[in-house]
């Protein structure tokens, strides 16, 4: 069993209430292979909401930031923790996660400039996961799994 970004498996929970659907992932969840989770909409966030990405303070901690200021790392940071917790009352070992994400996002995310640039680094979501022994994926490496 996987958990898989919801987006990926059609669900319109991105900030725009668009969903980026990859027809495997979609499949996995519709064979029961696979749960489907935003983990920003568990915390209680709506679609449409603001455009966040993660920057860091001038201490190094992480925070995720609206386009216009706003501050949202309680409510990322909440819905990180409840995915973890579905997670680990299920026994799920394993996490397909949409790529770039604040979330989500594995390996690259967006850079807080809101220009569309890329830097190393890791999700609340997919950093959560990762420390907790969760095999983290993105869609990009579907056949790897
Ligand atoms: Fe929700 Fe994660 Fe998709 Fe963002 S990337 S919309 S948090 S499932």
């Amino acid at each position: 069993m996987y958990l898989v970004s919801a987006c990926l498996a059609g669900v319109n929970c991105r900030y725009d209430s668009s969903n980026i659907l990859n027809k495997k992932i979609g499949q996995l969840v519709k064979e029961g292979k696979a749960i489907a989770i935003c983990p920003e909409m568990i915390a209680g966030l709506n679609t449409p909401r603001a455009c966040c990405e993660m920057v860091q303070d001038h201490e190094g901690r992480k925070k995720i930031i609206s386009n216009e200021g706003e501050d949202f790392t309680k409510e990322f940071m909440d819905g990180a923790m409840k995915t973890l917790e579905i997670i680990k009352t299920i026994g799920i070992k394993k996490a397909i996660l949409q790529s770039r994400s604040p979330s989500c996002g594995y390996g690259r995310i967006y850079d807080g400039t809101f220009n569309g640039t890329l830097k190393e680094g890791n999700g609340l979501v997919a950093e959560l996961l990762i420390k907790n022994g969760i095999k983290v994926y993105t869609e990009n490496e579907l056949e790897r799994i």
